[in-house]
């Protein structure tokens, strides 16, 4: 269901009035986690305003350590939901349990699956069962075709509306969180029609990187860029050393629109 064998044409898909694939870009910005309203509504505007499209937040964070934050539950999604409509943007939440499908789709208008959880088959097949579009990052050591496999799993029970995101994977440099892997973009082009976005964040865990591979990634024709942006990264919840501040994130918005008008 995946391969370009079964559907020759680019796939499009629709996160409320936002288009993904066949030329339409998404800007998925936000913190890590699901933070005050007060710290949501601030960097919303500032991510709208510089041209994001789709709001993000973790409400349910998958935090290598137990004692980590692992974020505010169902009084995050309600932030995120009002937040993200105040200011004109669908929005994009992570689920790490299967028995958190329903509650998550009720608030999310599209739904996360992390890396850590892109062989968490019991999730796929859960997330599969609704209709809702869903955003699924590369396993941390997933192939291309271990990728695309997870994607089926979701698509086996039929929801089709899958969007692919290129994270990074385990290197063996710790200079860098992960290492962005840009040639996966063409590689899944090459085999689907399902769109595919990169998240330079994740990648490469240092700010001052992010640009640089945000730029490659949509050169190579990613779908779209995935970014965390944060205005007070040393009170962030979770990974603020990797978040870009809102002035750098429109700076690199300006960029972003003049190589996607040359691709
Ligand atoms: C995130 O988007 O905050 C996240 C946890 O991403 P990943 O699953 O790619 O690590
Ligand atoms: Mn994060």
């Amino acid at each position: 269901l995946a391969s370009k064998q079964a559907h020759p044409k680019p796939t499009i898909i629709e996160v409320g009035p936002v288009k993904i694939g066949g030329g339409h870009l998404a800007m998925i910005a936000g913190p890590c986690a699901v933070e005050s309203p007060e710290r949501m509504e601030s960097i919303a505007k500032s991510v709208r305003a510089a041209g994001a499209n789709i709001f993000r937040g973790g409400a349910f964070k998958p935090r290598t350590s137990p004692y980590s934050f692992q974020g505010l539950g169902e009084e995050g999604l309600k932030i995120l939901r009002d937040v993200g409509a105040r200011h004109g943007m669908p929005v994009v939440t992570e689920v790490v349990d299967p028995r958190h499908v329903d509650l998550v789709c009720e608030y999310a208008d599209m739904i996360q699956l992390g890396a850590r959880n892109m062989q968490n088959f019991v999730l796929l097949t859960e997330v599969g069962r609704t209709n809702k579009p869903v955003l699924m990052k590369r396993g941390m050591s997933a192939t291309v075709q271990d990728f695309l496999m997870s994607a089926e799993y979701i698509m086996a029970q039929g929801n089709s509306n899958v969007v692919l995101c290129e994270r990074g994977v385990k290197g063996f440099d710790p200079a860098t969180r992960n290492t962005f892997d840009v040639a996966l973009v063409p590689q899944i082009h090459k085999l689907s029609h399902l769109p595919i976005i990169v998240d330079p964040s994740h990648a490469t865990g240092r700010p001052e990187l992010i640009p640089a591979c945000a730029l490659a990634g949509v050169a190579a024709g990613a779908d779209g860029v995935h970014i965390e942006v944060h205005d007070k990264p040393e009170e962030a919840m979770s990974d603020g050393p990797q978040a870009l501040l809102p002035q750098q994130y429109a700076e690199l918005m300006d960029q972003i629109r003049k190589v996607a008008a040359a691709v």
